[in-house]
């Protein structure tokens, strides 16, 4: 393999692929589809162009394996977030490259995924590899509001894709430490349960000169004090547990017993407290609530008749929803209403005593013998929920050396990727496939 050469045809690529506006909403992914499908046309790989609701297209290519084994799926999704253009240094869709980075919208959420996953595609028919198993690629629309036209109806009306024993998606990387070395592996095989509440509460309305006791607003905000300060119980899973085993060496001396059995180490209050006040440990941890919205009143001397909140509340999975609701409500109180209004459903983790998993792993020990490998539990939503709901192992991992700075620029402005994560992760991305496949 010339790499090189491939670096830059896959450079080339993406910097078409970000040229395409895909800003949901609308989305527009048809033209992301239509771009891949010239692509694999070209190559002579089977495709199929899916475009459930005009102009929202995800695509399907298939690279055919004997069958012995059932199908691996390569998710991207070629939606992308809304941009502030003014306060991007560069234009946020021209893929320009400055100083070795591709900027632009989607160039790590997560077109260059789909770039290199395509580019696995192209590498694998060309040395015509013989496999065992198909290999699917699925670009998808619609991520970014919620997967309905993408893999949500996707899952539903293609029945071929319920037979993939595996996927990759989006949401795990190479995190890299401050000097740039690789801290872990990070595979996420689980997320968090959505579970998002509506409260409400009626009183009684009057002038804002004389108080009275039956204000909705004071009623909220002291039902709402009560439940922002329950320090939800620690639910941990086992993949948690291995979680922060796996990343016990990496810490200082004195810590490291503590990571390696994290139930015992979370016993001791000083190391709970400093844990926890890490907002992805602690996501990892526990169910969590957050007070998202606020509402209540119009005029500054009317007291209203009734105000509202809403909490994301994301539940670890396993989490029985019917106590944890209860709960809230005891916390409120009975004079505050509270309403279901999004769930998701909660769908166990998917297991790590896997060949493609031992594939990874073997893969990253050949990259960076040092590094851990640890699955992590995601504290947001992807679309791989649709996957796992269909009991397809899912792990979400993009092979890309990011710092945890380089990650805060997803959805941020001036995202941009170091285009030597393109060659690495085609690279990892093919070893895998070659691995559990071949
Ligand atoms: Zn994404």
């Amino acid at each position: 393999m010339d790499w090189d050469k491939l670096l830059n045809e896959a450079t080339h690529y993406l910097q078409e692929y970000i040229r395409i506006n895909t800003v949901n909403p609308p989305g527009n992914e048809i033209e992301g589809a239509t771009f891949f499908k010239k692509i694999f046309d070209a190559e002579a790989i089977p495709c199929q162009i899916l475009e459930p609701s005009p102009g929202r297209g995800s695509i399907l290519a298939t690279l055919k394996g004997n069958g012995s084994k059932r199908p691996l799926l390569l998710l991207s999704h070629i939606d992308v977030v809304p941009v502030e253009a003014e306060k991007w240094e560069v234009p946020p869709f021209e893929g320009v490259i400055k100083d070795g980075y591709m900027y632009g919208r989607g160039t790590l959420d997560c077109k260059s995924l789909g770039i290199i996953e395509m580019m696995a595609l192209l590498i694998l028919k060309r040395e015509n590899i013989s496999l065992k198993r198909d290999i699917v690629f699925f670009a998808t629309a619609d991520e970014e509001t919620g997967g309905r036209w993408g893999v949500g109806w996707a899952m539903e009306n293609i029945p071929s894709l319920k037979e993939a024993e595996y996927a990759f998606n989006e949401g795990g990387h190479i995190i890299l430490n401050e000097s740039g070395s690789p801290d872990s592996y990070a595979i996420s095989s689980g997320q968090k349960v959505i579970f998002q509440l509506k409260l409400k509460t009626k009183g009684t309305p009057g002038h804002g000169s004389m108080p009275h006791p039956d204000n909705p607003n004071v009623k909220l905000i002291r039902g709402l004090e009560a439940l922002t300060r329950w320090e939800t119980p620690y639910h941990i899973l086992p993949m948690v547990k291995e979680y922060f085993n796996k990343m016990a060496p990496k810490q200082p001396l004195y810590e490291r017993p503590l990571f390696e059995d994290i139930e015992k180490g979370l016993s001791d209050s000083t190391f709970s407290t400093w844990l926890t006040s890490n907002p992805i440990y602690n996501s990892m941890l526990r169910s969590t609530i957050s007070l998202t919205i606020l509402q209540g009143g119009t005029k500054v001397n009317v007291i209203p008749s009734e105000s509202s909140a809403s909490i994301d509340c994301r539940l670890v999975p396993g989490t029985n929803k019917e106590t944890f609701l209860n709960e809230v409500k005891k916390r409120v109180g009975d004079e505050i209403e509270v309403e279901i209004i999004a769930e998701s459903d909660s769908l166990p983790p998917s297991p790590l005593d896997t060949d493609l998993y031992q594939a990874i792993k073997k893969s990253a020990a050949g990259n960076d013998p040092e590094c851990p490998v640890a699955p992590f539990l995601l504290p947001g939503a992807t679309d791989s929920r649709f996957l796992r709901e269909k009991g397809i192992i899912t792990y979400d991992f993009c092979p890309f050396r990011l710092t945890e700075k380089e990650l805060m620029k997803v959805h941020a402005h001036n995202e941009r990727i170091d285009l030597e994560n393109i060659k690495f992760g085609t690279k990892m991305l093919v070893e895998i496939i070659k691995e559990v496949a071949t």
